[in-house]
């Protein structure tokens, strides 16, 4: 669940980060529906709002707001490092530098049932990272599929 923006002063307070335009225009990006971002991303899209943001800022406050749970980090092999809000176990769909996010708590129940299975309790999972590659089907050839 991603928070309103009332409610982004009172986790950045919670954390013991001070509410600056930075942060707050960052989380209020961020805040939107399927929101992957590089700090290239954003600092594109902030730069007009907030007159001497720099790139070097961005960065900055993305691994602040990363070190203290706020946001996670996705890295793709061979792409640039994009951040979201920290929602809990979910997919990334990944087609090209597109990221779509997929909700599935059985999934991840059954990974972690599976790993304590093939390892015990030894291992304590603190994240699991899903990534799935591909592109979407077009009409025609999920059509001929059927058609089979
Ligand atoms: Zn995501």
């Amino acid at each position: 669940m991603i928070p309103v923006l009332d409610s982004i002063k009172e986790i950045l307070q919670s954390k013991k980060l001070k509410a600056s335009s930075a942060r707050l225009l960052l989380l209020k990006k961020l805040s939107e529906p399927q929101g992957h971002y590089s700090a290239e991303d954003l600092f594109q899209s902030l730069k007009d709002s907030l007159p001497g943001l720099s790139l070097a800022t961005v960065y900055k406050n993305l691994e602040d707001l990363r070190a203290v749970g706020i946001l996670r980090m996705v890295a793709l092999p061979d792409q640039v490092r994009q951040y979201e809000w920290e929602r809990g176990d979910h997919l990334h769909l990944v087609e090209g530098k597109s990221l779509t996010d997929l909700e599935d708590s059985d999934l991840f129940d059954e990974i972690k049932n599976l790993i304590a299975q093939k390892i015990g309790s030894g291992f304590e999972i603190e994240n699991i990272d899903v990534q799935v590659f591909g592109r979407k089907k077009t009409t025609a050839s999920h059509l001929s599929t059927i058609e089979k």
